[in-house]
């Protein structure tokens, strides 16, 4: 039998050399930019020299030697950064660099002897390919796990960290509203015993200061409910409430305690009621919050036409309530905005400043999903708009 060995072992520089040049040349093979020629030999002498054991013992099973040095080799990539393909292509370049080395002893050799040598190299070459790919993955997989277990505490950090935030930030809100409630109330009161003096007519100049302090107490009051509230519903501590309600009494209820919020403004109010179910099982609190932040916005954002609050049973599980306005509308791309805490839309747009927190809508939108429905927004910027809850019939309590 002829051996094959020889060549390789003659060749060891040589071939290590040429596989060295073709791989840092290989434009598949990224990995190597900047590592060191012996970070990129790494296993290969050793590959290459149980491969000439193997070929010269005609030992064709007997991979031992190789295992170890490939197990290495995968180990080593995994840690340089290489991916799975860089890793065939290193192997298939080496696979072809033998060939081309022992091509002259190949030419002289019979049939058989060729058919043999070629089964040999390839089972080494794949021997070496899977052992690597084996350390590779589980060097990946380790690697993975490390990062996964790093995660899970970053993410335990950071829970801790934002619930001590979102506690101060609660405990402070409420702390600032102990205060604010009775400068708001004696402010009201100071306006009012003032109002009702026969000499008040020549201060009223100083009393428009006293009601520009109402106005902003009573705006900073509505921004720090509405930031307890989102930070409630957001962390989760929002409990259901159940019960059997008329929907209709509701709504009849808000639409009247939100009249004097027109002031001035050309608007008529219409509720269309009579389509309404006669019981649904929910939250009561929460649909009259959802309905009264809808609402508000309505009256809020136009200045004359029509608003109108319509409920109506959908089928045997759902009803809706239907809210429209013909205000100053929202843009498409707005509409994708504005259930974003904090949202607003800038004055540019709407083209006049409207008090606001811009968490109204994240509140809404929390709720609705806490009390199992869906809410859609029809709007055109100059031309109304209309939203839509849709709720369940009853809420299963599970
Ligand atoms: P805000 O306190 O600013 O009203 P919201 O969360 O309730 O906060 O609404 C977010 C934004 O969506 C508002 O700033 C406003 O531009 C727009 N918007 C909400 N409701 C309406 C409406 N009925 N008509 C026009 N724009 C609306």
């Amino acid at each position: 039998m002829k051996d094959f060995s020889q060549p390789l072992i003659e060749n060891k520089e040589k071939i290590i050399e040429r596989w060295v040049k073709k791989v840092c040349e290989d434009s598949r093979i990224e990995s190597t930019y900047g590592l060191s020629r012996p970070a990129i030999i790494d296993h290969l002498e050793h590959v290459l020299a149980a491969l000439a054991i193997i070929l010269a013992q005609d030992k064709k099973d007997n991979f031992e030697t190789i295992v170890e040095a490939s197990l290495n080799h995968g180990i080593l990539r995994a840690e340089q950064g290489f991916d799975a393909s860089e890793i065939a292509r290193e192997y298939h370049l080496f696979r072809q660099i033998i060939f081309s080395t022992i091509e002259d002893c190949l030419l002289q050799a019979t049939a058989i002897e060729i058919m043999e040598a070629i089964r040999s190299i390839d089972s080494v070459v794949d021997e070496a390919i899977a052992r690597c790919f084996q350390s590779y993955t589980q060097q990946r997989i380790e690697e993975l796990e490390n990062l996964q277990n790093q995660l899970a505490l970053h993410n335990q950090e950071l829970t801790r960290f934002a619930r001590t935030s979102q506690d101060n930030l609660s405990y402070l809100a409420h702390e600032i509203k102990t205060p604010l409630t009775s400068i708001i109330g004696y402010s009201d009161l100071f306006l009012r015993i003032q109002k009702q003096k026969s000499e008040i007519k020549s201060t009223y100049g100083n009393l428009e200061h006293i009601e520009q302090v109402l106005t902003s107490g009573r705006k900073l009051l509505r921004l720090i409910n509405n930031a307890l509230e989102i930070s409630r519903l957001e962390t989760g501590e929002t409990k259901l409430k159940l019960e059997p309600i008329n929907p209709r009494e509701v709504i009849e209820e808000v639409t009247h305690m939100l009249k004097p919020s027109l002031g001035n403004k050309n608007i008529n109010i219409k509720a269309n009621l009579h389509k309404s179910p006669q019981v649904v099982v929910t939250d009561s609190l929460k649909l009259q919050q959802i309905i009264t932040n809808l609402l508000s916005n309505a009256v809020r954002y136009t200045e004359s036409g029509e608003i109108e609050i319509a409920c109506e049973t959908i089928d045997e599980n759902r009803w809706k309530i239907v809210v429209s306005d013909t205000g100053i509308g929202i843009s498409e791309e707005e509409l994708l905005n504005i259930f974003n805490p904090y949202y607003r839309v800038a004055p540019n747009i709407t083209s006049c400043v409207i008090d606001g927190t811009g968490l109204g809508l994240a509140i809404v939108s929390q709720l609705i999903t806490i009390i199992k429905g869906e809410i859609i927004v029809e709007s055109e910027l100059g031309n109304g708009s209309t939203f839509t809850v849709i709720l369940p019939l009853q809420i299963q309590n599970k």
